[in-house]
C-alpha cells in the first residue's frame, strides 16, 4: 500500500459520470424519458386499491422511484454545474428549466401519497409487510394520517396558506433582507449587509464587536414591534392549524412527528441542555481571562483568542484526513479516497465559484460529489474531513432504495461531525505549537456553543413564546421573556445589554420553520456522545457506529439508535455529550493564560 505515494493536488471535479456535457443528447433525452415515465405512472391511478396484491403495489412504488431517480440525476447535474460558476447563465437557465419541469411532474404524481395515507390500517400493514427496504418510507408517510384533514379541507388550507402564513414569511424575508447596516471602521462609515456586518462580531477589536451588535439590533429593534407582531401572527396560525385543526398535542409535537422523534425525547434533550449552562459559563469566564477582560460581554462570545498563522498545503491536509480516517477504520478511509479517485472533488478556489462547502448525493450507488474552497487554514482541513464524512455516510448506506438512503435530519450530521472530531484529535495529538492547539480547542467549543446550546435555548424560547402568545402576551412581554432566556443561559458569566431583547426577531428559522432549531442540538450532542463511547470502548464501538451510518434513512431514528444500544429517552445519554464539551473546557483551563 505504501509503495506508491500519491500526491493530492487541488482540481476541478468531473461530472461526466452523469452526462457527457450540458448540451449532450443524453441530457435532452432524460426530459423525454421522464415525461414518458410520468405518463405511464398516471395510468396506475385507477388501479390503486387497498385490495391490490403486493407485487402490483411494489411495481408502482418502483415506478415512482425510477421517476425520482432520473429527476435527481437531471437536477443534480445542473445544480453541480451551476456551483462551478454561479455567473454562468447557461447553467442558471438549465437549472430553472429543470426546476419548473420537476415541479410539474411532482404535481402529477402527488396522487399516490394522498391515496397511500388514506387507506385502511390493516391493508396498509399487509402491503408494508412485503415492502422490504421501502417500508419505513411508507410508514412515515402514514404517520400523518391522524392529522390529515379531508381532501376539501386540505385544499382550503393550502390555498389560504399561500396568502396567509407563507405570505407573512415572504414579507418577513423581504423586509429584513432589505436592511443595511452602518459601521464606522477606521474613521470611515461603511454600509454593510448582515453577513458583512457579522464578520466584525468575530473580530479582534472589542469596540468593533460591540458596534456591530449594537447596529444589528438597532436596525432590527426599530422594526421590533412590527416583526414581533408578525411572529405572533405566525404562532397563532401554527396553533390554529396544528393543535386546533390537526389535533397535535402541542405546537412542538407537529415538528417532532415530522422528524420522527417522540415528544418525551425532545423534552429530555431540552431539559438536559438547560441543566448544562454552567459548562458554557465556565468557558465564557475562561475566554474573558484570555481576552484580558474582567467579564465577557455578550458582544465577545465569538471573539478570537489566538491569531494562529498555521497553514496546511492541500496534499498535507488530504494525508492528515486520510491518516486519521484510516486509524479509525480502513474502510472509512478507502471510501473517502474514492471521492478523490473518481474525480468527484472540486477543491479549487476560482472566481465565480460558489463559496462554502457541501457534499451532494445524487442517487445511491454513485459516489457523491464534494465541493470545497480549500485555502489552507486549519478550518479548511476540518471542513474537508466534515464533507468527506457526509460522503462516507452516503456510501455506507448505498444498498438502500432512493427513498430510504438519506438519513433523517437529526442523524444527517453524524458522520460529518464525527469525522471532524477524529481529525481534530489527531491534530491535537501531533501538534506541538501551543497556539495552534489552543486555536483548535477554542474553535471546537465555540462551535459546540453555537450549534448546541444556542439552538436549544432558541427552542426553549419558542416553547415559551407559543404558550405566552396563547395567553395573549404582548410583543414586549416576549422581548422580556427572551432576555430572561439569555440570563438563564449566561448567568453571571456574561454581561448582557438591553438591545439583545430584539435578537429573536432576527432569527429567520423561528419564523419560517417553527421548532426546527433543536435538530441541530440533537445531532451535535448525539455525535459528542457517540464519540465519548468510542473513547471509552475503542474497537467494539466501531461496528455499531458503522451500522448506524449504513442504515441511512431506512429506520426511525430512535429505533436505529436503540439497536445500537443508545437510549435517547435517558437523560444520561445526552449528558454524555455535554461531558465531552466539559472535558474540552478542562483541557483549555489547564493551559496557562497568556495575554
Ligand atoms: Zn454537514
Amino acid at each position: 500500500m505504501t509503495t506508491s505515494v500519491p500526491t493530492f493536488t487541488q482540481a476541478r471535479w468531473s461530472l461526466s459520470e452523469l452526462y457527457p456535457s450540458p448540451d449532450s443528447p443524453e441530457l435532452e433525452a432524460t426530459f423525454k424519458k421522464l415525461e414518458e415515465k410520468v405518463g405511464e405512472f398516471e395510468k396506475v391511478r385507477p388501479l390503486l386499491s387497498d385490495e391490490m396484491d403486493n407485487d402490483e403495489f411494489m411495481g408502482i412504488v418502483r415506478q415512482l422511484e425510477g421517476i425520482h431517480h432520473d429527476g435527481n440525476v437531471l437536477y443534480s447535474y445542473a445544480g453541480l454545474w451551476f456551483t462551478e460558476d454561479t455567473q454562468n447563465q447557461n447553467a442558471q437557465t438549465l437549472m430553472a428549466r429543470i426546476e419548473q419541469f420537476l415541479a410539474e411532474l411532482g404535481n402529477r404524481t402527488l396522487f399516490f401519497s394522498l391515496w397511500w395515507k388514506d387507506i385502511e390500517e390493516a391493508q396498509a400493514q399487509r402491503l408494508m409487510s412485503g415492502a422490504g427496504d421501502y417500508r419505513y418510507w411508507l410508514e412515515e408517510m402514514r404517520h400523518f394520517k391522524p392529522h390529515t384533514l379531508t381532501e376539501a379541507e386540505e385544499k382550503i388550507v393550502n390555498i389560504k396558506n399561500v396568502t396567509g402564513a407563507s405570505a407573512l414569511n415572504t414579507l418577513y424575508d423581504s423586509i429584513t433582507n432589505r436592511y443595511t447596516f452602518k459601521l464606522e471602521v477606521d474613521g470611515e462609515t461603511r454600509e454593510l449587509t448582515r453577513g458583512e456586518l457579522m464578520v466584525y462580531a468575530r473580530q479582534h477589536r472589542p469596540e468593533l464587536r460591540e458596534a456591530a451588535y449594537r447596529e444589528l439590533y438597532h436596525v432590527y429593534g426599530k422594526d421590533g414591534p412590527i416583526l414581533g407582531q408578525m411572529y405572533q401572527t405566525l404562532v397563532r396560525d401554527w396553533r390554529n392549524e396544528q393543535v386546533n385543526l390537526r389535533h397535535f398535542a402541542s405546537p412542538i409535537s407537529a415538528r417532532n412527528l415530522a422528524n420522527d422523534i417522540p415528544d418525551e425525547v425532545v423534552d429530555t434533550l431540552l431539559d438536559v441542555s438547560q441543566k448544562n449552562t454552567p459548562i458554557f459559563q465556565r468557558f465564557f469566564q475562561l475566554k474573558a481571562r484570555w481576552l484580558g477582560m474582567e467579564r465577557l460581554r455578550r458582544y465577545d462570545i465569538y471573539a478570537p483568542v489566538v491569531k494562529s498563522e498555521k497553514s496546511f498545503d492541500f496534499d498535507t491536509a488530504a494525508r492528515l484526513v486520510f491518516d486519521s480516517f484510516r486509524e479509525f477504520d480502513p474502510q472509512i478511509e478507502s471510501l473517502a479516497r474514492r471521492v478523490f479517485e473518481q474525480n468527484h472533488l472540486d477543491s479549487e478556489v476560482r472566481k465565480g465559484k460558489q463559496s462554502g462547502a457541501f457534499c451532494w448525493t445524487v442517487v445511491p450507488g454513485i459516489t457523491p460529489w464534494v465541493k470545497l474552497n480549500y485555502q489552507g487554514r486549519p478550518d479548511d482541513v476540518a471542513t474537508m474531513a466534515h464533507e468527506l464524512g457526509h460522503a462516507i455516510h452516503s456510501m455506507l448506506a448505498d444498498q438502500h432504495t432512493l427513498f430510504t438512503h438519506h438519513a433523517s435530519l437529526p442523524l444527517a450530521e453524524t458522520a460529518s461531525t464525527f469525522g471532524e472530531m477524529i481529525l481534530v484529535d489527531r491534530l491535537l495529538a501531533q501538534e506541538e505549537d501551543e497556539d495552534v492547539r489552543r486555536d483548535l480547542l477554542f474553535r471546537q467549543v465555540d462551535d459546540a456553543y453555537a450549534t448546541i446550546q444556542r439552538q436549544a435555548f432558541f427552542a426553549l424560547f419558542e416553547r415559551t413564546a407559543h404558550e405566552m402568545t396563547r395567553q395573549a402576551a404582548s410583543v414586549d412581554d416576549l422581548a422580556n421573556a427572551y432576555l430572561d432566556n439569555l440570563r438563564l443561559q449566561f448567568g453571571e458569566a456574561v454581561e448582557l445589554s438591553d438591545e439583545f431583547r430584539w435578537e429573536w426577531v432576527s432569527i429567520p428559522h423561528i419564523y419560517n420553520v417553527p421548532f426546527y432549531v433543536y435538530a441541530y442540538a440533537f445531532g451535535q450532542l448525539l455525535v459528542m456522545s457517540l464519540y465519548q463511547q468510542f473513547k471509552a470502548e475503542g474497537e467494539s464501538f466501531k461496528p455499531r457506529y458503522k451500522q448506524i451510518l449504513a442504515a441511512g434513512g431506512s429506520v426511525a431514528p430512535v429505533q436505529l439508535l436503540s439497536q445500537a444500544g443508545i437510549d435517547v429517552y435517558k437523560p444520561e445519554f445526552w449528558q454524555g455529550g455535554f461531558d465531552v464539551i466539559a472535558s474540552l473546557v478542562d483541557q483549555l483551563e489547564a493551559i496557562p493564560v497568556q495575554k
